[in-house]
């Protein structure tokens, strides 16, 4: 009981806020007119059945100027059809497209805000959130509009041929055992009946259809991952010569395709097969059963075509809600997943932070009893209480995977498991080069600008830098879009973010192993630029060679305990060997 009330609210919740927002007006006078176009085209294919009954007592009677003056009625009723009917569904369109884009800007500020993202990500919490984004809000958008305009129709289709069929198609007489029954308004019977049965049938053969489309998806998806990561890493596949492993990878990927695909045949034809003979036999049945009547003279020609028209709008009508299971099906998994998204990134967003960040800080750094451990509560890392001063220098050295990294996570606030307090001073602008740098897709001047735009820093400017980080080569390329961490080396993409530092001017720097893939010499010249364009900046580098010891007044070492938590303690500055 509970739980359906939570899903409801849980639908409500996805669906409401876009009309209430403050795009409701427009959205508000598109649907009113979409639902007058659906009216209007009910009321038209009224119009069009009881044409059907004049038109066609004028071809019995060879009644030549009746005959004539309804051909130009149903020209008419036909073209204003056409023109109601193209509106509804570009109306429709448009309105959905509003829908989605409002959708996709909150849900992308809302998975960007906080870093949800991040949080998501080390955690684990969802999967696919990019899937979720940009295809399950598209359905969501189609499938509610599509489903509920869809009842709509049906709803007035069937209310108004229902009422037609049983004024029409009058009562009939049957006898059971010498009592004689009459049935008024019989064909609303037969319509009923026979909608209601062959659409069972082809619901029920269609049924797996659903499912099969949903694996279809999530293995068209899983292949062309697939054949991205060999875009992505070209390079290390190439050298290891991992193309059988790769082919054989995607073999597989494809055989998943592949065998899911003859599944979908095999329904499809048994689906097409029932959904032929259902149409098929939905012309002539209605003929068969009025038939007794209309050979007793009871109606006529034109009251038997209005009686197999309107009994194919009545079943039209009913096939409808048989159809709409199966898209039920489909909006039902987008709710869920949408629902899971959201319900995610509100857990992230209210997760209580085990390190407490600190504003207020007399010195640019100050650790205060701080522990940290991995999502999981597992322990990492005690440090001691320790801060910088204003301008100091901190080297951190320490065995791999002890945490460094991840204390610097801690410190621009993006770690927050564990306890204790990290006090940054929030007047100085802080600024972290992680272990693998990230190059955005794009000119050469952006990735240099990133994060900030590139019209911020002059070609002077730019230019100056790259020389100075040994970038003179890229001088000439600076417009050219590329995907630079693919063709930059390693080294090179360091030196890039020593140049984005320079330029920056942060006071507090971070760098996490920033100069690992560059030769000694090259790793000198960067740490003397630094101490050459950043006199004041305070600085704490996390490094593997004692060589950059002397550009530091102090060290931070980690050490681990035998049960593997490190701890962090003052030590005197390696002894550059
Ligand atoms: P390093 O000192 O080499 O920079 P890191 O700080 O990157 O080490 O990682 C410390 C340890 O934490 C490693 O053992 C790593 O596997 C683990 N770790 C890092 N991030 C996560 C995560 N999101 N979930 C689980 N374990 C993690
Ligand atoms: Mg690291």
């Amino acid at each position: 009981m509970n739980n359906t009330i939570s899903q409801k609210h849980a639908v409500w919740q996805l669906i409401k806020p876009f009309w209430v927002s403050e795009e409701k007006w427009r959205a508000w006078a598109m649907l009113i007119a979409i639902v007058a176009l659906s009216l209007g085209l009910v009321y038209i294919s009224v119009l069009i059945n009881q044409w059907n009954q004049v038109f066609y007592d004028a071809l019995q009677n060879k009644n030549y100027p009746v005959f004539k003056e309804q051909l130009w009625r149903f020209t008419y009723l036909a073209l204003s059809f056409i023109v109601l009917a193209v509106y509804k569904v570009y109306l429709t369109q448009g309105l959905q497209m509003r829908w989605r884009r409002w959708m996709t800007e909150k849900f992308m500020g809302k998975w960007l805000a906080h870093r949800a993202y991040y949080h998501t990500e080390q955690q684990q919490i969802i999967d696919n959130p990019d899937q979720r984004i940009s295809d399950d809000l598209n359905v969501l958008t189609q499938y509610t509009l599509s489903l509920s305009l869809g009842l709509l129709s049906s709803l007035v289709t069937l209310a108004s041929f229902v009422s037609i069929l049983w004024h029409i198609s009058g009562p009939m007489t049957f006898a059971i055992a010498q009592h004689s029954f009459t049935l008024p308004g019989y064909m609303v019977w037969f319509a009923l009946l026979y909608a209601a049965l062959g659409s069972l049938v082809i619901w029920w053969v269609g049924k797996p259809l659903v499912m099969l489309g949903f694996n279809q998806e999530r293995y068209e998806a899983n292949f062309r991952f697939g054949l991205i990561r060999i875009r992505e890493n070209n390079d290390a596949i190439a050298l290891y010569h991992g193309e059988p492993r790769e082919k054989q990878q995607l073999s597989n990927s494809f055989e998943a395709i592949r065998s899911n695909w003859w599944s979908i045949m095999r329904i499809t034809r048994r689906l097409n097969i029932a959904s032929n003979f259902y149409g098929q036999f939905a012309i002539i049945f209605p003929l068969l059963v009025a038939a007794p009547r209309y050979f007793s003279g009871a109606i006529q020609m034109g009251g038997l075509m209005q009686i197999a028209s309107a009994f194919g709008q009545v079943q039209g009508a009913l096939s409808w809600f048989i159809d709409a299971f199966t898209n039920l099906a489909s909006w039902k998994a987008c709710v869920n997943r949408l629902a899971g998204f959201n319900a995610a990134i509100d857990e992230v967003h209210n997760q209580t932070r085990g390190i407490q960040p600190q504003p207020e800080s007399a010195q640019p750094l100050v650790l205060k009893n701080l522990s940290m451990t991995l999502p999981d509560g597992q322990p990492l890392l005690s440090a001691a209480t320790i801060g910088l001063k204003r301008g100091e220098r901190v080297l951190i050295v320490g065995p791999s995977g002890c945490g460094k990294s991840t204390l610097l996570r801690a410190i621009a606030g993006i770690w927050p498991y564990g306890s204790g307090e990290i006090g940054l001073d929030q007047k100085l602008s802080p600024l972290f080069l992680p272990q693998r740098s990230y190059i955005p897709i794009g000119t050469l001047r952006e990735a240099l600008s990133y994060p900030h735009p590139d019209k911020d820093y002059s070609d002077e400017q730019l230019l100056k830098v790259l020389e100075n980080c040994r970038l003179k080569h890229l001088q000439s390329r600076l417009d050219t879009s590329a995907n630079w961490s693919h063709r930059l080396s390693p080294g090179e993409q360091q030196r890039l973010a020593f140049a984005r530092a320079i330029l920056i001017r942060p006071d507090i720097l971070f760098l996490d192993e920033a100069t690992s893939a560059l030769d000694d010499e090259t790793e000198q010249l960067m740490y003397c630029l630094l101490v050459d364009e950043l006199p004041d900046v305070t600085l704490v580098s996390v490094a593997h060679r004692n060589s950059v010891a002397k550009y530091h007044q102090t060290c931070w070492r980690l050490s681990r305990d035998e049960k593997g938590l490190a701890h962090m303690a003052l030590s005197p500055l390696p002894i550059p060997s």
